[in-house]
């Protein structure tokens, strides 16, 4: 029986363990923390959004390389589907719900119930779990003095040499460090020649300004705590006087003036940035030319039922109806409250009309939050470095080395499909690791 080694105790490790112990191979999870799956835990504010049932899943993802992506995911998912994941997991016990048409969670609603039910998995295919064992090297075995076995690999920890004849790395990628994302799977990667594209942090707020603030325009938010003098705040930071705001409204990426992505959902004005899903899904968008140097702006429909002829005549309807009253007063039923002076101050600085500026705000995307609160990272080993079928490593000299999960340049918007991608990548990796290992 052949060894393998799983370098990393999250979903895609997990899952490709478990894939692994199936196909016959003795295995070995080497897990840095205390205990597996930490960021598992957390996902779906803890009750794990663990897949996605939209019809056309694969065009959600994203990658450096599209091209070769496309035809790595097609591969991945036509060996280990979302309804294998269903089936797998319906036949592991853990139930699961549907919410917002698509969007599965387990039916108790607990992201530890996944995480129970995969250890249960694990525990019963006798896969030995090694805590507090970081991998800091992989290396050939004939290169390597102190692995006792007869593998081509050894995996070294601080404590230990592991020998392998396959070694699967899912080391995740940077989002949220405290969960053990520290980016070392990269760094395993890159010490065996793997080539890693820059890494960025993603699925989480953007921070915006106006497009052209002007130092002299300043806009009066009645009754809000604003800092500086006489009340007054620079249009540098409209969000500031927004904040609080929570809005339907589609909103749409401009890289260079060309629209990259649009979508349509829930939108919040924080202190500091704008966020909510719908900003959290284009944020991979705008990290993406924000790094290769484009001008990134966001423009906001507010009110996309609406067409612009219908917001103006309802405006100047509203005017006539009401002469004498403030716009501020006139704008209640359209624009929330916070949003009025912020939307008016905009008005007065681009010279356009309210309705105008109602179905296109435009705001320059700045940056966006760091790893801290990414959910996911943009970017990971070029899938030019696997084999698109097995996400074994091309290299000859890597036979036996492959990788699953968000360590690979490829990602997902909310909504389940970065978890449905380390189930599907994981299960790949596993099963093949093991038959190349027998
Ligand atoms: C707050 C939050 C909420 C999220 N919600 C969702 C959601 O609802 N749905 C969804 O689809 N996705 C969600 N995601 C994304 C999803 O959690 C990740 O895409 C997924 O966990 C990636 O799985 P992975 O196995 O590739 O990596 P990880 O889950 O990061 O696991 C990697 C593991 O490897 C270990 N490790 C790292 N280096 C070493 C080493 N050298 N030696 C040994 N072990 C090592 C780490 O400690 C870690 O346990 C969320 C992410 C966050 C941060």
């Amino acid at each position: 029986m052949k060894q393998v080694i799983v370098i990393g105790g999250g979903p895609s490790g997990m899952m490709a363990a478990i894939a692994a112990a199936r196909s016959g191979a003795r295995t070995t999870l080497l897990e840095a923390g205390p205990k597996p799956g930490r960021k598992l835990l957390l996902t779906g504010n803890g009750r794990c959004n663990m897949t996605n049932l939209e019809d056309d899943i694969l065009s959600a993802y994203r990658s450096s390389d599209m091209e070769n992506a496309r035809i790595m995911l097609r591969s991945v998912f036509g060996q280990f589907s979302v309804e294998d994941t269903l089936r797998f997991f319906h036949e592991e016990g853990l139930l699961t719900s549907v919410e917002h048409g698509s969007y599965v969670y387990p039916v108790t609603g607990q992201s530890s119930s996944v995480l129970d039910v995969l250890l249960r998995a694990m525990g019963s295919l006798k896969i030995k779990m090694k805590f507090n064992e970081e991998a800091i090297a992989v290396e050939k075995a004939e290169d390597s003095s102190s692995a006792a076995g007869e593998g081509a690999w050894c995996v070294r920890t601080k404590t230990w040499a592991y020998s392998a004849d396959s070694v699967i790395i899912s080391c995740g990628s940077r989002a949220v460090p405290s969960t053990g994302a520290n980016g070392a799977g990269y760094e395993l990667s890159r010490m065996l020649g793997l080539d890693v594209t820059d890494i960025l942090p993603a699925l989480t707020a953007v921070s915006c300004s106006l497009p052209e603030p002007d130092a002299k325009a300043y806009v009066r938010v009645p009754g809000s705590r604003q800092p500086g003098k006489d009340s007054k705040r620079s249009l540098e930071d409209p969000l500031y006087a927004a904040s609080g705001t929570r809005t339907g409204a589609v909103v749409t990426v401009f890289a260079d003036g060309e629209m990259i992505a649009r979508e349509r959902g829930q939108i919040q004005f924080t202190q500091q940035d704008l966020s909510g899903v719908v900003v959290f899904n284009l944020s991979r968008y705008v990290m993406r030319a924000l790094h290769s140097g484009c001008e990134v702006e966001l423009g906001l429909d507010l009110l996309p039922d609406a067409p612009l002829e219908n917001v103006e005549k309802m405006i100047s309807d509203l005017s006539s109806r009401y002469s004498g009253m403030s716009i501020e007063k006139l704008l209640a039923g359209l624009v929330p409250s916070r949003m009025i002076p912020v939307v008016l101050a905009e008005c007065e600085l681009t010279g356009e009309s309210i309705a105008s500026v109602l179905k296109n705000f435009r705001l320059k995307a700045l940056r966006l939050r760091g790893f801290d609160s990414a959910q996911v990272c943009v970017g990971g080993v070029r899938v030019t470095e696997l084999d698109a079928r097995t996400l074994e490593c091309r290299s000859d000299d890597l036979k036996g080395i492959y990788l699953t999960g968000e360590l690979i340049d490829i990602d997902g918007p909310c909504g389940g499909y970065n978890l449905q991608w380390a189930w599907s990548s994981g299960y790949t990796a596993g099963t093949h690791a093991a038959a190349s290992a027998t």
